[in-house]
């Protein structure tokens, strides 16, 4: 069945008279009818549910919907995609112990490494994207953590590669795939052992919801939920059942964004006043041949610079339909400016290793018509 096709029914209760769609249990506890069926719970037996905060009915159709659309053995949901990703870095590496990661990251994950891990003895060995693969084979990192599509800048990364370098090391491969949805790419397909996504975005779609997926080799998430569970970033039932509502109308929005944002890439490049784009699709983005062997659609978000802080601000301000915010994903097209939202904080050295330029502006291209926002575009350039 087609992913888009698996997107619509995933999750929902069969049988006969089910309900169409999943209803939302909302109770954070299960009442037990004896001390031999809790024992059965802690064997792990499937239907049976103690508290909210490990499992709960709606949670655990979601994860299973999220698992298939990912190809994944299994699937976690969390509170926020800061939240899966702190779950999966604490459930796997300990005091002493090194993560190996690409510089071009979110800001939120850089700073999780550089900021909150450091004071528990884990340290961040930092790799640049052409050097990762390399760095990924030296070994002695028990977790690699990276991107692909990279935020912002869209480097694409050869996701193949380092989860084979990250294998014959032993380490742990562990991609953010936020900025590629299922639909664009598959990473757990290239051997990835886990993927990460801020579902927060692209899969829940709508911007009115944080969640966070870690899905992949069952052994591993089952490693993660035991470390969670304690941490406690879990989703809300009704978070997951807008989870399953957004993922319906999954495929004819990835479709819809990917098309639009190709065709705003195009656009901007032939604009004199943009000095560079970056969007996978292009055939002047250095990754081009890559990410045509890897992705089957270049993605919702486009980057490009305009040389300069103050020019990238001025345009910025006279936006009049796409807005000015952060984040990505939803049917509204937003623009943020790096240097102000996920690269805040950044030293002159780290901008520049994060390949980020004070003139950078970071689209994330929505539902509206394409005509529309490139007009919009137009006149805060002129
Ligand atoms: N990863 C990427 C690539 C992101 O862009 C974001 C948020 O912008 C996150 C992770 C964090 O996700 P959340 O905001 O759901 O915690």
């Amino acid at each position: 069945m087609k992913l888009a096709t698996i997107a619509v029914h995933a999750g929902a209760p069969e049988g006969a008279n089910a309900p169409l769609t999943t209803p939302i249990v909302q109770s954070t506890t299960f009442r037990f009818e004896s001390a031999e069926a809790v024992q059965r719970y802690s064997r792990g037996e499937s239907g049976l549910f103690m508290y909210s905060r490990d499992e709960n009915p709606t949670v655990r159709a979601a994860e299973d919907a999220v698992a298939q659309i990912l190809g994944a053995e299994s699937c976690m949901l969390f509170g926020s995609g800061m939240g899966a990703m702190t779950a999966a870095v604490m459930a796997l590496v300990s005091a002493g112990d090194e993560v190996l990661a690409s510089t071009a990251l979110y800001g939120g994950t850089y700073k999780l490494l550089r900021d909150v891990l450091s004071r528990f003895g884990v340290k961040a060995r930092m790799a640049e994207p052409e050097g990762l693969i390399d760095a990924c084979a030296r070994g002695g990192a028990p977790l690699c953590v990276f991107e692909s599509p990279t935020n912002p800048t869209l480097r694409v990364i050869d996701v193949q590669a380092v989860a084979r370098a990250c294998r014959s090391a032993g380490t742990v491969s562990l991609i953010d795939s936020t900025f590629g949805p299922a639909l664009v790419q598959q990473p757990l397909a290239l051997g990835a052992d886990l993927a990460m996504h801020s579902a927060t975005k692209f899969l829940n779609g709508h911007s009115d919801h944080l969640c966070g997926v870690i899905a992949g080799r069952k052994e591993l998430v089952e490693r993660i939920r035991k470390v969670a569970g304690r941490l406690g970033a879990v989703i809300d039932a009704h978070v997951a059942y807008d989870l399953l509502r957004g993922l319906k109308t999954f495929g004819v929005r990835i479709e819809r964004q990917s098309a639009s944002a190709l065709a705003l890439a195009r656009w901007l490049e032939s604009e004199p006043s943009v000095k560079r784009v970056w969007y996978p699709g292009l055939s002047s983005h250095p990754d081009h041949d890559l990410a045509r062997r890897q992705m089957s659609a270049f993605g919702g978000m486009v980057t490009f610079t305009l040389g300069s802080k103050e020019r990238a601000f001025r345009f910025w301000d006279r936006l009049k339909l796409i807005a000015r915010a952060a984040s990505l994903g939803g049917p509204e097209t937003l623009t943020s400016l790096p240097i102000l939202f996920s690269h805040t904080g950044y030293s002159a050295e780290e901008l520049r290793r994060a390949g980020v330029d004070e003139g950078m502006v970071r689209m994330s291209v929505g539902l509206e018509d394409p005509e529309d926002l490139i007009a919009d575009l137009r006149q805060a350039l002129s």
